[in-house]
């Protein structure tokens, strides 16, 4: 080692240099730490824990989910303004949690929320031709993804 460089002002100072000739910082963080003692027992390199990715299907259906919540409560608002009757509001208003926690737990991939989405998912094979597309289209993402839910 033929000299020191300064950490603040990067200027070169002689090895047995304290302080920094240009700047007058300390030069004492500027030396590199000693090298650890050798291991003399082998230690395993901690276990690395990786999140489990969501597969991008399930983030859609979340997000549709989420959506679908939100649109529930302003179908809820505007049936309620325009019929004046608040039990629309309480309805859909429920109706909208319902979605929004399902939403929420396949986001996170929880277990319920799967359970949820395919009662969902059954009930909506109703909506001949559009819902019962839908629903298969569901169906098939929630069992070819069950895996990421612990199921
Ligand atoms: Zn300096």
């Amino acid at each position: 080692m033929s000299s020191i460089t300064c950490p603040e002002c990067g200027s070169a100072n002689t090895p047995d240099s304290v302080f920094c000739a240009a700047c007058g910082a300390s030069l004492a963080t500027a030396t590199p730490p000693p090298p650890p003692p050798a291991e003399t027992t082998y230690q395993p390199p901690p276990p690395t824990v990786s999140p489990v990715e969501r597969p991008t299907g399930v983030t859609i259906l979340g997000v549709l989910a989420v959506i679908a919540a939100i649109l529930q409560i302003i179908s809820g608002l505007i049936l309620a303004a325009l019929t004046d009757n608040g039990g629309f509001i309480v309805l859909f208003l429920i109706i909208g949690i319902f979605y929004f926690i399902t939403g929420w737990g396949l986001l996170n991939l929880k277990k319920w929320s799967w359970y949820i989405a395919l009662i969902l998912s059954l009930i909506g094979l109703i909506g001949f031709p559009i819902g019962t597309i839908i629903s298969i289209i569901v169906l098939w993402y929630l069992f070819k993804t069950k895996t990421y839910f612990g199921l």
